[in-house]
Order: C-alpha cells, then sequence, then structure tokens
C-alpha cells in the first residue's frame, strides 16, 4: 500500500508546501512572454541612445560603491525594478561600449544577433564543456575553431579553444608553451622570454600566473614604428645562450593596443625555428584584418605561430566574453590542459572527440560559441570583412583630418588604430593634451583614451566598433566629424 507508511505521507505533505513556494521559478508562458517583451523596450530605448547619444557620461563624482542601491528582498521584486535599477545606475553612466562614438581602447561595438545566442543558449543550457554531454554544441565550437584556423592557415593538426576573453586565451597559450617545452621548474629562472615593451600587459600577467614571472623577460628594441628589430633580437639570443640561460618563448605582437604596431612576424618565425623557440604571436586586436586581402602582407608569417590569440569581441564585434586560442598542435594543448576525474569516468569512455574541458581550465563553461555563430549565421561573413576595412578607412580619414588641423601624428595607420597630440613651439604638450583628454571626457560625444610613449602623452584613436561611421550620420553631422572640431574648440577656449 503507498499510504502505509507515516513518514512518506509526511514527506509527501512537505514537499507540496515546497512545490507551492518554488513555483515561481517556473514562470507561466505568459510571464515569460511579458518579460521578453519588458526587455525588448528596455533594450530599444538604449539602442536609441547609443545610435544618438553620448558615448561617454562623467560618473557622478564622489559616488562610491557603497552608494549605489543594489538590494535584494526574499520574496522577489518585478523585473520593471530592476530594469529601472540598470537604467539609473548602470546603462546610462560611464563609458558606453556599445556606442559608434566609443574610440577609446579597443572598441567592438556588439552586434545583436549575438544576443540571441546568448539568450538561446542560456535558455537552453546546453552543456559545451564535454562532448559526452552535448556533442552537437561541442561540435559547433571545434567547427568555429576550425573556421578560424582555416582563417589563419594553420594546419589540420589545429586545436582551439573559445575563451572569455584574450587574456584567458594568452594564458591558455603561455602554459602550453611551457608545458611543450618540457622545462622543468628547476629552470624556470634561466628560461629567457623575448618580446616587446609594447606587448599587451596580460601577457606579464600569463607569465606570472604560468610561474614564469622570475624568468627573465627581454624586452627587444623597436623600431620607429615600435616594432620588434629582428637583428636585435638575434644578438640578445645569442648574449643569453653565452650566458648560460636557455631561450625558449618568443612572443610577437599583430596590432599592439597602444599604436596597431605589427611586429615583423614572419622574420620573427623565422628566428623561432632557427633557434627552436616557441612563437606565440598575441592577435588580439589586429588578427581578424587579416581576412582582408590587401591587410595578408602585413601579417604575413602569422600563420607559423605555435599558438595565436584573436578576440572576437574586438575584431568580430561580438558583446564581451569572447576570445580564441589556436595551438598548432592539439596534442600539446591536451597534453597542458586535460584532467581526469572518477565522477567523469562516462564521459571519458565516449570516444566523442575533443572536449573543450580538456583544451582549456574551464569545466563546466558558456556555450559561448553560439553567439559567434549566430552573428556569423545571420550576416554572413562577408559584412565582416567590408566593416574590417571601413574601420581602417575611418582611421586613415582621421589621421589626415587631424593632420590637417595641425596636430601632430604617429605614423600613417595600417590598421584602425593611431594616435596624435597637440604640440605647438615652446610649449609642453604633455599638460596640453592632458587637458584635452579631460575637455574630451567632458564633452562626451566621443570617448578616446591616451596612452604615454616615451614619457610623452598621446592621444589615441581605436576604430574598431562596428557602429563608427561617417556617411550615415552625416546629415547630423556623424561623432566621428565632430571630433576635430572639438579639439579646435577646446583648444581655443584654452
Ligand atoms: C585586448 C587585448 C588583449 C586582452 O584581451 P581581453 O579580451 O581584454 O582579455 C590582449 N592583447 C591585445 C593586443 C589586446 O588588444
Amino acid at each position: 500500500m503507498m499510504n502505509a507508511d507515516p513518514e512518506l505521507t509526511i514527506l509527501r505533505e512537505k514537499i507540496r508546501v515546497f512545490e507551492t513556494r518554488t513555483r515561481h521559478m517556473e514562470p507561466s508562458k505568459a510571464v515569460w512572454t511579458d518579460w521578453l517583451t519588458e526587455v525588448g523596450s528596455y533594450l530599444n530605448e538604449f539602442l536609441v541612445d547609443t545610435r544618438e547619444g553620448p558615448a561617454y557620461r562623467q560618473p557622478e563624482a564622489g559616488k562610491r560603491q557603497e552608494d549605489y542601491g543594489f538590494s535584494l528582498a526574499p520574496e522577489g521584486e518585478p523585473l520593471t525594478t530592476a530594469l529601472d535599477e540598470l537604467r539609473e545606475w548602470v546603462d546610462y553612466s560611464g563609458l558606453n561600449p556599445a556606442s559608434g562614438g566609443h574610440l577609446a581602447y579597443i572598441p567592438g561595438g556588439g552586434v545583436l544577433p549575438a544576443a540571441l545566442g546568448d539568450l538561446l543558449a542560456a535558455v537552453t543550457n546546453r552543456y559545451a564543456g564535454v562532448a559526452f554531454a552535448n556533442p552537437g554544441a561541442v561540435a559547433l565550437e571545434h567547427f568555429l575553431i576550425r573556421w578560424m584556423a582555416q582563417l589563419f592557415e594553420f594546419p589540420e593538426t589545429t586545436g582551439g579553444n573559445l575563451s572569455s576573453g584574450g587574456s584567458i586565451a594568452n594564458l591558455i597559450a603561455i602554459t602550453t608553451a611551457r608545458d611543450a617545452q618540457g622545462v622543468r621548474p628547476s629552470e624556470y629562472e634561466r628560461l629567457v622570454i623575448y618580446g616587446s615593451a609594447r606587448m599587451h600587459h596580460c601577457l606579464d600577467k600569463a607569465l606570472r600566473i604560468a610561474g614564469l614571472g622570475f624568468s627573465p623577460l627581454r624586452e627587444i628594441e623597436l623600431d620607429d614604428r615600435q616594432r620588434i628589430i629582428p637583428e636585435e633580437l638575434e644578438k640578445q639570443i645569442q648574449l643569453d645562450r653565452k650566458a648560460g640561460l636557455i631561450p625558449f618563448l618568443l612572443i610577437g605582437s599583430a596590432g599592439t593596443t597602444d599604436t596597431g604596431s605589427i611586429d615583423p612576424l614572419d622574420a620573427l618565425a623565422d628566428i623561432a625555428e632557427r633557434e627552436s623557440l616557441w612563437f606565440h604571436i598575441d592577435a588580439a586586436y589586429g588578427g581578424f584584418f587579416y581576412m582582408l586581402p590587401e591587410i595578408k602582407p602585413l601579417l604575413n608569417g602569422i600563420s607559423r605561430a605555435h599558438s595565436l590569440v584573436v578576440d572576437p569581441h574586438k575584431g568580430l564585434f561580438l558583446p564581451y566574453g569572447t576570445g580564441a586560442v589556436l595551438i598548432r598542435d592539439i596534442q600539446q594543448l591536451h597534453n597542458s590542459q586535460y584532467y581526469q576525474a572518477n565522477y567523469m569516468q562516462d564521459a571519458a569512455m565516449a570516444d566523442l572527440g575533443w572536449s573543450p574541458a580538456d583544451l582549456s581550465p574551464e569545466l563546466t563553461k558558456h556555450f559561448r560559441g553560439l553567439r559567434m555563430y549566430m552573428a556569423l549565421k545571420l550576416f554572413g561573413t562577408d559584412v565582416f570583412k567590408n566593416a574590417l576595412a571601413e574601420k581602417i578607412a575611418l582611421c586613415q580619414y582621421f589621421h589626415r583630418a587631424i593632420q590637417e588641423l595641425g596636430f601632430e601624428t604617429g605614423p600613417f595607420p595600417e590598421l584602425s588604430v593611431t594616435h596624435f597630440r597637440w604640440a605647438p613651439p615652446g610649449q609642453d604638450p604633455n599638460p596640453l593634451n592632458r587637458w584635452i583628454m579631460d575637455r574630451v571626457h567632458e564633452d562626451g560625444r566621443v570617448f578616446l583614451s591616451s596612452t604615454t610613449l616615451d614619457d610623452q602623452i598621446w592621444i589615441r584613436l581605436a576604430v574598431l566598433s562596428f557602429r563608427s561611421k561617417i556617411l550615415t550620420n552625416f546629415p547630423k553631422m556623424s561623432k566621428f566629424t565632430v571630433l576635430p572640431s572639438v579639439h579646435m574648440r577646446s583648444i581655443r577656449i584654452h
């Protein structure tokens, strides 16, 4: 008899109570549809501001993190309350990275099909970490890795991983290099790493996390375009060998963040080959420009790297949260990142191909391949090439235009980053450009950032938001065309 055991009856009653109390965790179709509609209108309102409003709103002065009114209630609150909080405290304050006026750091913008991918991934919650759990999700991510491997002309043996960004992708590459070169911890202090003073700081961080923080890091002398001079690299390697050190890793940049400089990748690949160094290329900013036939020669040698990092949330205009690493020999990546756990033995038994969990530090992970797939699937690949070519043209246009206004500029941009400053004779340009930077931030129509090169402050312009335009906004005066006048006005006031 079902009800013979009184304990079971008591438990059943208890469970019923909990079922009632947890019912709203599964909203009705009507509630869910209302939510989607409400979020949809919030986003449409946001997109109007993104297209027409400023790129930067100075955050309230003196407001500390503890001053925000975020709160949680035991019984929950309506969606409207949450959206009101976002409207007041988050989405209309500080930098709007989705704006076409975001021309600082390295923009991207965040194409909308990627958001659909995120929504689908969150609701369906497919497990993309292990092939056994969802062969299709893993196949989709590996399809994208192969797509990139083909794009960068990497061999069939290539493997890789979609990471949360370029920093983690670089970390995976550095640990793989360390493990593949078969070095022992006792040798760490004698391992020499070669790079440039302009390489991204996430590489210093990755080296430190990988235990290589005490290994000598040689910053090779740069030419007048901030690129590694191969002969200087060669000289340094010989000096290090004579000193009994172990040259081990060479890091090249395909588009530095500061100045968009591209190291002479092919010459570096030759040296790495001759000297048996692991050749890593950080192409987080510049990589996807390789899609353009006219840019390809500038990045010649990229396909010879042992490991390559690109950032789809930059060069493919995805929202934040997608980087990628390619390793020429997937076995080396696997040897560095695989794991075995008893509770995963069913997964290990199934021979379904590589799993992201064995190719990266993550086990359970966001199904981030879907956002990238949706963007490429819905828009097609051609528009990305055109948008990238457009960004270069915009940057070159700006470079010329600002030069004509009398600004000093860096070299003619090869990619979509350039730098400039106001340097009238007889005045210290640093405080002047600091001042201009502050005025631009106050103005907010566009957002720019500055950098210091050889103790000199330069203002940077980085064009990589898919929304940065000149022609379509022209009647309203594009954010792009008003930029020089913002500067000129600031200077006159001064
Ligand atoms: C942005 C960038 C990184 C870091 O990537 P994140 O996605 O921000 O973690 C690394 N290297 C270069 C050249 C970059 O431009």
